[in-house]
């Protein structure tokens, strides 16, 4: 009925499960892709360039976002990262749904300049259980584990900001929430103005 794809924006704090969630979700659909962002962190094992992040230098992250390349970036944790604007644009065009797993600073961002993109945000079921993950992940040492729990204390203020809070009790439960957000969102009034035009149009 829509031509162009939903952009949707997915954020919540490190450790809640977004990557599994999102991952999940993906693989069994068809139609909607994930944005792949640039960042200025080092890769973890086994994350690959292009598949999980582009992974560039702080001159190369800068030069693309002053030559307008970013639909969004920010600095978490001391390093860049940013969503690409082109593909997001090609996607959307062909009529694919753009997923976007960015933090609350882009988000917020996107909120101002995409009037149309849809805002979700994924919360642990308690602050303990997000600890337990983010420390069961084993990714980060202690010190980067600390800074992004007090980056998260922040972030968990800033969900009333979001069109849907989605609860990560189990992987499930979560990707359940998900499809009925994301389903209901291909019929509301900002995603049926191309449509309604062309009726109108016609009229
Ligand atoms: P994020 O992308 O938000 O940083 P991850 O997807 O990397 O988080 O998940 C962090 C850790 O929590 C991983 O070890 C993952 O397997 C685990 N995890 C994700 N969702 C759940 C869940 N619903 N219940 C228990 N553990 C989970
Ligand atoms: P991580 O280092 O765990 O992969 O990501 C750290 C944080 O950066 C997460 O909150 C993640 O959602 C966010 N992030 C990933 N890509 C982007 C992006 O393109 N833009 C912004 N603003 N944040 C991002």
């Amino acid at each position: 009925m829509n031509k162009k794809g939903q952009l949707i924006v997915i954020s919540g704090p490190s450790g809640v499960g977004k990557g599994t969630v999102i991952q999940k979700y993906l693989a069994s659909r068809d139609k909607i892709v994930y944005s792949v962002s640039a960042t200025t962190r080092k890769p973890r094992p086994g994350e690959q360039h292009g598949v999980h992040y582009f992974f560039l230098s702080c001159e190369e992250f800068e030069q693309l976002a002053q030559q307008g390349g970013m639909l969004e970036y920010a600095n978490y944790n001391g390093n860049y990262y940013g969503t690409p604007k082109a593909p997001v644009e090609q996607q959307r065009a062909l009529g694919n749904d753009v997923v976007l797993e960015i933090d609350v600073q882009g988000a917020l961002q996107i909120k101002k300049s995409c009037q149309d993109a849809l805002l979700i945000f994924i919360a642990p079921p308690s602050f303990a259980e997000l600890e337990a993950r983010l420390v069961g992940r084993d990714t980060e040492d202690a010190k980067t584990v600390e800074n992004r729990l007090n980056i998260a204390k922040q972030e968990l203020k800033c969900a009333g900001e979001y069109d849907y809070v989605i609860v990560n009790d189990t992987v499930e439960q979560a990707i359940k929430r998900l499809e009925q957000v994301i389903s209901a969102n291909r019929y509301h009034k900002n995603n049926m103005k191309e449509f309604l035009d062309e009726v109108n149009q016609n009229a």
